[in-house]
């Protein structure tokens, strides 16, 4: 019955206030590999395509040494809108991590970074180095704790186990989001007491996405928007090049699921962003 109250609220607030549809929306793409060679013909316009759609940011995690310099050239073309991470992702650890962890941390002195990413587990697609992936994510935790930014964090068939590696680190100190996030419930609302956000993408709009409960059940105050573009393209577009402006199918689903306006979803989702990763904002 409760939905039917939030819902009657919605529509009396929809006909006392006619705007255009897009024009108060505000994004955060809190996840984006928009660096990567698939836009190298076109950033430009996916760029322009991104603001149209209201995002005002995009957060770039690093994959590895191979990703720095283009990820880097993005960051000074686009220097008020695409926002570079420093980090080793779990599927690029190998033997030798801890030379690619100092030079991590050698970037992460320079400064310009907006947060330690992306770091983290995978046990789906190879295990070989899981011993290695455990002590490069403790390790880039607390280069997350001395820089005093926050983390992104990718796990996949991992989330115990990752749950697990956090939890005796955690303190104050630590800030972060669980990226694409699709876990269950239960595992949402542990990652949530700790006190990271889950970064909500494309998942939540496939039919076998397994979210619906998980959004029901989170409040918009622990969630972020993200992308992971190139991968994870929302319906309509599953299976094709995902891109940033495409946050607002996102954005639509969760609004759909929890009953509510798009635009409270944007902004709410786009003022967690600017927190995690310390923006400053004009108006909130
Ligand atoms: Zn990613």
């Amino acid at each position: 019955m409760l939905k039917v109250i939030g819902k009657t609220s919605v529509l009396v607030l929809r006909t006392s206030n006619i705007k255009s549809h897009f024009c108060c929306m505000r994004l955060v793409d809190s996840h984006a590999h928009i660096y990567l060679k698939e836009f190298n013909d076109d950033l430009n316009l996916i760029v322009d395509r991104a603001r149209e759609a209201g995002v005002e940011a995009i957060f770039m995690p690093n994959i590895d040494h191979s990703s720095i310099d283009e990820m880097l050239e993005v960051a000074q073309k686009y220097p008020d809108f695409c926002k570079p991470m420093m980090g080793l992702h779990p599927c690029s650890v190998t033997k030798d991590f801890e030379k690619d962890l100092y030079e991590v941390e050698d970037w992460l002195s320079k400064g310009e970074f907006v947060g330690v990413g992306e770091i983290g587990t995978d046990l789906y697609w190879d295990d070989t180095y899981w011993s290695e992936q455990q002590e490069a994510l403790k390790i880039q935790l607390e280069l997350a704790k001395k820089f005093a930014l926050p983390f992104a964090i990718h796990c996949r068939q991992s989330i115990d186990e990752t749950i697990a590696l956090i939890k005796p680190l955690n303190n104050k100190k630590l800030t972060g989001v669980f990226h694409c996030f699709t876990g269950n419930v239960e595992q949402a609302k542990e990652i949530i007491e700790m006190g990271f956000l889950l970064g909500i993408g494309g998942v939540a709009t496939f039919k076998n996405g397994n979210l619906e409960e998980v959004l029901e059940e989170t409040s918009l105050q622990d969630l972020v928007l993200e992308t992971d573009s190139p991968y994870l393209a929302p319906v309509p577009y599953r299976g094709k090049r995902n891109e940033p402006s495409y946050i607002n199918l996102v954005n639509t689903k969760i609004a759909n699921i929890k009953q509510i306006d798009a635009e409270d979803v944007g902004l709410a989702t786009t003022q967690n962003a600017n927190r995690l990763f310390k923006q400053i904002t004009y108006g909130g």
